[in-house]
């Protein structure tokens, strides 16, 4: 049979109608370039999280980019991620013109480590992101109250969290801003690109209005060099019909978690830990395996797709060789892309398929214990 790491035709099925009326709508509007269905996606979605705009954008990361952009960071300036998290967060703040400032992430949760930001910052910081890894909150208390004594704005890069609580509240409103993806894989994900920058402040949200927008407020007058950046009504009513969806299935995502959980008590795997205060929405489900890369290959063989979320960390990709980073940097990030191996987890997973899961991760771990 096979378990896919992820099926979005499962998740497409029920709502198909829903979701061919909505595109039928922005078709026969021919307003595919921002217009009403982005409008209402971004009211809806501002509602969702609890914050006053949502801007969409074409991608999560120039979301992030020009969210950056807006608090005017640029060149000469230091911005501080993880070292472990999808290579965007870093990336954005490269093609600002300032400079990524790795730092550790935590042995339990893989999210940007506090201690490390603390010894990180220094007169150039202009902004921090933490990144909500794999749909759970980063460790958002300790990391504003850095920030805020220093008056140094937080951007959450909640791209793996629609929905993701922390302390109660949903994450995307606890930053100056934060931004989202729509990537069709993500919680929430559209028919192609999308993405989205959240925050509750009237200036920073107009910046990047107009910065999506070629650096126009009104058409044609140009107040700035600005970008296109601009999300499209296609995606914007596939988005809405999909938000009202979002919560059933974070909540799915959180029982499968809860299944493997139950069962995978015992194998040689070291599960995901919760950690509190906060509601983890699983966009994956990595476990960690010091064996991990025959568990990948004994798996693959038994039909059950994983991934490797990420391989290699930041500081560590040829990509920013140049900064001059070693081996044995961060040794958290090093472990989790070493070990890290992501389970099939998406909202329509059948208790077949978790169950095919669990055999296979057990009948590696009988292999190993004969060996
Ligand atoms: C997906 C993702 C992004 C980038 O989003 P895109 O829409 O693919 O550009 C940024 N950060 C993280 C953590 C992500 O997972």
């Amino acid at each position: 049979m096979g378990v896919p790491f992820v099926d979005l035709k499962a998740q497409h099925k029920p709502i198909q109608q829903e979701l061919d009326l909505a595109i039928q709508d922005v078709v026969d509007s021919t307003t595919f370039v921002l217009g009403p269905a982005v409008q209402d996606f971004e009211s809806d979605f501002a509602q969702y999280l609890g914050v006053d705009h949502a801007v969409g954008t074409n991608n999560g990361t120039t979301a992030l980019q020009l969210a950056l952009l807006a608090l005017g960071v640029g060149r000469g300036d230091e911005v501080i991620v993880p070292a472990q998290t999808f290579i965007a967060t870093a990336e954005a703040v490269v093609h600002t013109g300032a400079r990524p400032v790795f730092v550790d992430v935590l042995e339990s949760t893989a999210c940007m480590d506090p201690a490390a930001l603390a010894a990180a910052l220094t007169p150039q910081t202009r902004a921090i992101i933490p990144v909500h890894l794999f749909g759970q909150a980063a460790e958002l208390e300790p990391i504003l109250d850095l920030a805020r004594a220093r008056a140094i704005p937080v951007i959450e890069d909640a791209c793996q969290a629609h929905g993701a609580t922390y302390q109660g509240r949903r994450v995307g409103g606890f930053g100056i801003a934060s931004c989202f993806s729509f990537y069709p894989g993500k919680n929430l994900g559209a028919f192609g690109e999308g993405g989205a920058v959240a925050t509750n402040d009237d200036h920073l949200a107009a910046r990047v209005r107009r910065l999506r927008d070629h650096g126009q407020s009104q058409r044609y007058y140009h107040a700035e060099i600005g970008y296109n950046a601009r999300m499209e009504g296609i995606q914007a009513a596939v988005l809405g019909v999909k938000l009202r969806y979002l919560d059933r299935w974070n909540e799915s995502r959180r029982s499968h978690a809860a299944y493997y959980r139950e069962w995978l008590e015992g194998a040689r795997v070291r599960l995901p830990v919760e950690a509190p205060r906060r509601e983890h929405v699983y966009h994956l489900f990595v476990v960690r395996s010091d064996d991990r890369n025959t568990l990948r290959e004994h798996l693959t063989h038994q039909g059950v797709q994983t991934g490797l979320h990420y391989p290699v960390p930041l500081h560590l990709q040829p990509a920013f060789s140049g900064m001059g980073y070693r081996v044995g940097a961060f040794p958290a990030a090093e472990a989790w892309a070493r070990e890290g191996l992501s389970l099939p987890m998406f909202a329509e997973l059948t208790r077949a398929q978790l169950d095919e899961v669990i055999e296979g991760l057990k009948s590696h771990s009988l292999v190993a214990n004969i060996h």
